[in-house]
């Protein structure tokens, strides 16, 4: 028999699996013997009171073993000898759209301008070793993405646009542990996500997929369709341009040609795409984004506050997590991508620019905790009003940091109580960020609109919780990659460029989504209306 039961169980019940089951059994009176299994449905900590409990939604096997799988398999059939789409980028956007692609019997030739996975970690690791970042191979390029050396939070606001349970599980399906589908905010942890993604390119790959690395669009072949059902002009996008990036080779001496309709997944850093599509006269527009700063705690001092003890998280609690939000002179001032018991890192990806963001082991276990802090910029707020006016105020004041940082990749920091009381740190706690730091006077050099709004914002937050405004944390300069600061403005229905038929603009480069598992709805559904067009077509 199944029985699914809500629980309340101290931390160090939740997190022993034999303390549970003999819990259980106590608390519903069932013999041990016969409870032959316990599946946490879900998970999540109440802290709100000074003693902590773990609510769980828990399955019971009452005299039956557990035989149901723990996460829903996907089907992918072989599409080896099936029309063909072009996905461009392999974020979660691209491989997601990828995947879907392979379901919905279409073959799936994915491009990606940076390395797999296990090699993209080589030049992460040297922007600390020699302060210099690879235009192609980075924090935001290379297979996985943007998310691929990252916290993994797999939570999102956007649960009404597509079926975040179905992107859990695919995850699941790749070795991503099943506590994702029960956690309250699950995440998967920077050491675990290259597995997984490696996984789900094999997936595309066995199927019949391509994937090409170091394959960089450089543009959209544009054609007049021939098959257009109404036999209207209209342009449409018919495959792409790319150059194999090979290192000492003139680009231009690898161009290749991929054909097919474009699932065009860049992310928000390809700056080149963007310019492109600007000087092509393909239709974009400026989009907000929110620009600050990383900032640093000593996890314990979070747990502390978080917890509401001395002990901070303890034995069996996770590493705390926070958010705060504000609104201050009518822009919204707020915490964004908490990595508890993480690592601020170096997220450029061309010269002349510092722009930092966070991550965390699967464990959360460093003794650091971060998030971004930041104000919302609207374009009106930015100088010019063109597609890319956004773009260039996240370019100037990334140059403006890497000025600040001796043009290279420490970044500058102040104390947080130094920042907010105008006055330059006279020295620096020690810091996850592995390139270094310099002390900065970041209240003086960072655009007064953004500074003076995330004093007000500390100030704020700083009496919401007693401990958190303190010259214990530090903050590190600039946080700017917080979203696309342009769209590629597509229609709302079928997902299609509002002028290029065959183009479908898709994931956080083309506005519409932000973060993992909103990127990987987006490239679901960007599949499904790439399919049905093209059926529509045949
Ligand atoms: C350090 C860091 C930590 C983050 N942590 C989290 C987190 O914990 N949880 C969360 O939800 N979100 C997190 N994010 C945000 C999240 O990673 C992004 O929202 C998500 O990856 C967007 O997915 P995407 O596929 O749309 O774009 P991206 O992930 O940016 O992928 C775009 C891909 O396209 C490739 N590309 C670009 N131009 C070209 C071209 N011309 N030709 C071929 N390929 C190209 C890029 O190399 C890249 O691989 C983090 C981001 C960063 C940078």
């Amino acid at each position: 028999m199944l029985q699914e039961i809500q629980l309340r169980v101290l931390p160090q019940v939740a997190a022993d699996s034999d303390r549970l089951r003999e819990y259980i059994a106590d608390e519903k009176g069932i013999a041990m013997s016969a409870l032959k299994g316990v599946r946490i449905l879900k998970r999540s900590v109440d802290a709100r009171q000074r003693t902590i409990y773990v609510n769980m939604k828990v399955r019971l096997y009452i005299n039956e073993l557990p035989t149901d799988d723990a996460y829903v398999h996907t089907e992918y059939p072989d599409v080896s000898d099936k029309p063909q789409v072009v996905v461009v980028g392999a974020g979660p956007g691209g491989l997601f759209a990828a995947l879907r692609l392979i379901e919905l019997g279409l073959r799936p030739i994915v491009l990606e301008r940076g390395k797999d996975v296990h090699e993209r970690k080589k030049d992460l690791a040297a922007i600390s070793r020699t302060q210099q970042v690879d235009g192609e191979s980075n924090y935001c390029f290379g297979e996985g993405g943007a998310g691929a050396y990252s916290d993994g939070k797999l939570y999102t606001r956007s649960k009404k646009r597509g079926n975040t349970e179905k992107i859990l599980n695919v995850f699941c399906q790749h070795g991503a542990s099943t506590a994702i589908l029960a956690d309250a905010h699950p995440h998967i942890g920077t050491d675990r996500l290259p597995q997984v993604i490696e996984a789900m390119r094999n997936t595309i790959i066995k199927s019949g997929g391509e994937v090409h690395f170091q394959t960089k669009m450089t543009r959209l072949i544009i054609g007049h369709s021939p098959w257009s059902i109404d036999h209207s002009s209209a342009d449409e996008v018919i495959g792409v341009m790319a150059e194999e990036i090979i290192s000492g080779q003139c680009p231009a001496a690898n161009e290749k040609e991929f054909f097919g309709p474009v699932i065009l997944a860049t992310g928000h850093s390809a700056r080149d795409v963007y310019r492109y599509l600007n000087e092509a006269k393909v239709e974009i527009e400026p989009k907000g984004i929110a620009v600050g700063v990383r900032l640093e705690h000593p996890s314990q001092l979070i747990d502390q506050i978080q917890y509401h003890r001395k002990e901070g998280r303890g034995q069996w609690l996770p590493a705390a997590e926070y958010s705060f939000v504000t609104q201050v002179d009518g822009r919204g001032v707020y915490s964004f991508c908490m990595c508890p018991g993480g690592f601020v890192i170096p997220a450029a990806t061309g010269p002349e620019q510092v722009v930092v963001n966070g991550m965390s082991p699967a464990n959360r276990g460093t003794q650091w905790s971060n998030s971004g802090m930041v104000v919302e910029i609207r374009p009106e707020d930015v100088e010019g009003d063109d597609a890319l006016c956004v773009m260039r105020y996240q370019e100037n004041l990334e140059r403006l940091c890497w000025q600040q940082a001796n043009m290279k990749q420490t970044a500058p920091s102040q104390r947080m109580a130094d920042f907010v009381n105008n006055r330059l740190s006279a020295d620096l706690p020690r810091s996850s960020y592995a390139p270094g730091l310099v002390a900065s006077p970041l209240h003086f050099w960072m655009p007064g609109s953004v500074a003076s709004r995330l004093q007000q914002g500390f100030r704020q937050f700083g009496r919401q919780a007693h401990g958190f405004l303190t010259n214990e944390a530090i903050l590190i300069g600039v946080e700017t990659r917080t979203s696309s600061p342009v769209r590629i403005i597509r229609n709302a229905e079928t997902l299609q460029h509002v002028r290029l038929q065959g183009l479908f603009p898709c994931g956080e480069g083309a506005g519409y989504a932000g973060g993992i598992v909103s990127a990987g709805v987006d490239g679901e559904r960007c599949a499904e209306m790439c399919a049905a067009w093209m059926d529509k077509k045949r």
